[in-house]
């Protein structure tokens, strides 16, 4: 059967069949259904757009539609014929390189300077990279190789396509041409004015303040940039003055890209936009400030906390992205083994007590707090946060902020806050002797306690209690349960590889001498190249018994807490996290980095 000239439904349903994606049978049912659902799309996508304004982003394309009708590969169940599969097989049927598109690995400028936007919409074509002068583009439709032909010719440039599907690509055309229209609009406005940056010049131009920041070309580019960052799940935005530029970069699970690199006289526009929509003081430059954001991503709730530090070339700014599906889990996705789980969640449902969480900074605390009291949370029960500062901002919460500037520490909260007749309270971080006696009290007085406190380990954070001056005979009576935790990145499932534990491997972790299987990423697409996708917790959990309370007096230490709870059945952070190698959820590296 010859090659099709143009993408029709039809052909490319016969050439999925063809290359085994589906069985005849299925081809007619998928024949039968596919007239149908191209009208319902197109009504769908069409109503209230008039014929003149369609581009080639409203039509309806065959791969779409086929995409959208569900069809189990081989009719094998959950294994969807989705539009990247679909469009990798329609590559290799017409001689295409499959390319699927990373936009951390775009550059701006080979994106949006050799093809205008309007010409890249209609057509669907976008440019992914650029090597010895000859263009690469990545197009949706194989067909259309007159149209690139056209653009080849009109703008003198030698190009070479490959296939992409029509989402990313449609992603990128949105991302990056409006990111990039946006600063070249507010760079044409604001060449006439100084950088803010050099704090010579200050004071005189205080006035220009207001207008650079609510530039509506400065509003939509910090708008592109806030939701590139949550499409990506970035963690983390960095904007950083250099001298002659500001560079924009993300942290995504824990590593560092660089995004954008924007002219240095946008820079402190972009700042004061970001610090008046996190209400911070517009005029102070010179101190450090910290602010928050609330907004909307695709229909959830986004929570970012904004902190500026002058640094030499201006002012630098790190936005730290709460998303809600990573800070409210269920207890039971998170990672625990169902020991730890049941314990810990035996403890939480105890009526009064205290429930320590303890790991370093990023090591999911928060994450284990605020799951749990979503996990305690209905109307009968009123939960009281104090927070230094608020995380995240929950409606069936009644969250305090600590502000220690003007007096409101987690001591004087504390003090007040039994009047408002709590039933459970989450203590940010207990971090002095003061707080940790409130916290006593308000267990003693009948009310779950749960907190968090920076140590290694569940057996030290009893020591650290008694190092805040503690009575001992106080932790035994309130101290229900101790949590120790870490976060180790996960193995990508697409591109996992076992291999064998050397011996010297074997010897460092103390395993007894055997062979394991162990399992890591090679890196590939879907991981960006490092081997690993999302995290798991390890959690050790400590269950303050009668055994262990009767051991806890001033002079205990730390090696009798730790022989004890191990006898009384305690699994360490270590073994735990080499139970996690084993199954081949995480890394050799990731245990040792994690577990030290
Ligand atoms: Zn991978």
């Amino acid at each position: 059967m010859s090659q099709p000239k143009k993408l029709t439904f039809e052909n490319l349903a016969h050439l999925m069949e063809r290359r085994g994606l589906f069985t005849n049978d299925q081809l007619k049912d998928v024949l039968a259904r596919g007239k149908s659902q191209e009208s319902k799309l197109f009504s769908l996508r069409h109503s209230g757009i008039s014929r003149r304004m369609r581009a080639g982003s409203d039509l309806v394309s065959p791969v779409e539609v086929l995409a959208s009708l569900n069809i189990e590969i081989n009719g094998v169940q959950g294994n969807l014929l989705t539009e990247d599969v679909i469009t990798e097989a329609l590559a290799s049927a017409t001689g295409l390189k499959y390319f699927k598109i990373d936009p951390l690995k775009l550059d701006l400028n080979v994106v949006t300077d050799h093809i205008p936007r309007p010409f890249a919409l209609k057509n669907l074509i976008v440019a992914v990279g650029e090597s010895n002068g000859v263009i690469t583009v990545a197009v949706a439709d194989p067909f259309n190789e007159s149209i690139v032909n056209e653009l080849a010719s009109a703008r003198r440039l030698e190009i070479k396509r490959v296939l992409s599907s029509k989402s990313d690509i449609l992603k990128i055309l949105r991302e990056f041409y409006g990111f990039r229209a946006s600063v070249l609009a507010a760079e044409a406005e604001a060449s006439s004015t100084v950088d803010l940056g050099n704090l010579e010049q200050f004071f005189k131009l205080k006035g220009h303040q207001d207008i650079e920041g609510n530039d509506k070309h400065v509003v939509s580019a910090v708008d592109f940039l806030l939701n590139y960052a949550f499409d990506q799940h970035a963690s983390d935005i960095h904007i950083e003055p250099k001298r002659e530029t500001s560079l924009i970069r993300f942290r995504i699970d824990g590593v560092i890209h660089n995004i954008h690199v924007v002219p240095k006289p946008l820079h402190a526009p972009i700042v004061s936009r970001i610090k008046m929509l996190s209400r911070m003081d517009l005029a102070e430059k010179r101190r450090p400030q910290d602010g928050r954001i609330k907004t909307n991503y695709s229909n959830k709730d986004i929570e970012l906390r904004v902190s500026t530090v002058p640094v030499a070339f201006g002012e630098k700014v790190v936005i730290r992205v709460f998303d809600p599906d990573i800070l409210l889990q269920e207890l039971d996705s998170m990672g625990f083994y169902p020991r730890e789980l049941n314990l810990y969640n035996s403890f939480l449902r105890r009526p009064n007590g205290i429930i320590l969480v303890t790991g370093p900074t990023g090591s999911g605390k928060t994450t284990t707090l605020y799951s749990s009291l979503r996990s305690l949370s209905s109307p009968e029960v009123n939960i009281v946060t104090v927070e230094d500062p608020i995380e995240m901002v929950m409606e069936e919460f009644n969250q305090i902020g600590v502000q220690q500037a003007i007096g409101v520490s987690f001591d004087s909260i504390l003090r007040n806050i039994l009047r408002q007749d709590p039933d459970i309270i989450m203590i940010g971080e207990i971090r002095d002797r003061e707080t940790a006696e409130n916290a006593v009290q308000a267990a003693l007085t009948g009310h779950l306690v749960l907190s968090t406190l920076h140590t290694n380990d569940s057996a030290s954070t009893i020591i650290r209690l008694l190092d805040l001056g503690v009575p001992p005979f106080l932790i035994s009576a309130t101290v229900l349960g101790i949590v120790a935790q870490r976060l180790v990145r996960k193995i990508c499932p697409h591109c996992k590889k076992v291999r064998n534990l050397s011996k010297d491997e074997c010897d460092y972790l103390q395993l007894p001498e055997k062979s394991y299987a162990v399992w890591e990423g090679e890196g590939c697409k879907e991981c960006r190249g490092t081997g690993y996708k999302g995290r798991s917790g390890l959690f050790e959990v400590m269950d303050m018994n009668e055994r262990l309370k009767a051991l806890v007096s001033g002079s205990v230490e730390l090696a009798v807490v730790v022989n004890a709870s191990r006898q009384e059945g305690l699994v360490s952070l270590r073994e735990i996290a080499i139970q996690k190698m084993l199954e081949g959820v995480t890394t050799y590296e990731e245990v040792i980095s994690m577990t030290g």
